[in-house]
């Protein structure tokens, strides 16, 4: 069994939403700027009237580590694989924190597109990211 994500207050809207297969985003109910990871104050602003808004879960690859060897056992079946931090297209800046996959992790590069997909980890949905085209394939 993986180690998955500790809900809070804060953050559990974004696990009910990966539930749903949907990916939340905090909006700023007073300068509309998009917050990620949750806080209870807007990054900008400092407004506290922060809403959950579904992204459309688009964005690319902004930088990415390969990660080869694993520190925490219930991962080594997982090596090698992709943390990247994928930069959604809602907002310029907004970057989420996410492993790549349905990739050659080699095959990963800066700017690639890349789409939201949901992975049932049992108690909980994580949001992960894998190629918005499909690699490998040619029309
Ligand atoms: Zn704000």
């Amino acid at each position: 069994m993986k180690p998955v994500p500790e809900p809070d207050d804060v953050s559990a809207f974004f696990w009910r939403g990966a539930s749903d297969g949907t990916l939340l985003v905090l909006r700023c109910g007073a300068c509309t700027y998009l917050s990620h990871p949750p806080d209870v104050s807007c990054a900008k602003c400092g407004a506290m009237e922060l809403t959950p808004a579904p992204m459309s879960g688009n964005g690319e690859v902004y930088s990415f580590t390969i990660v080869r060897q694993a520190f925490d056992p219930a991962f080594v079946p997982e090596v090698p694989y992709v943390v990247a931090l994928v930069e959604l297209d809602e907002q310029p800046g907004l970057r989420m924190l996410a492993n790549i996959v349905d990739i050659v992790p080699d095959a990963v590069d800066i700017g690639m597109r890349v789409e939201v997909t949901f992975e049932d980890r049992g108690d909980h949905v994580v949001p992960q990211f894998r190629p918005a085209v499909p690699v490998g394939t040619s029309t």
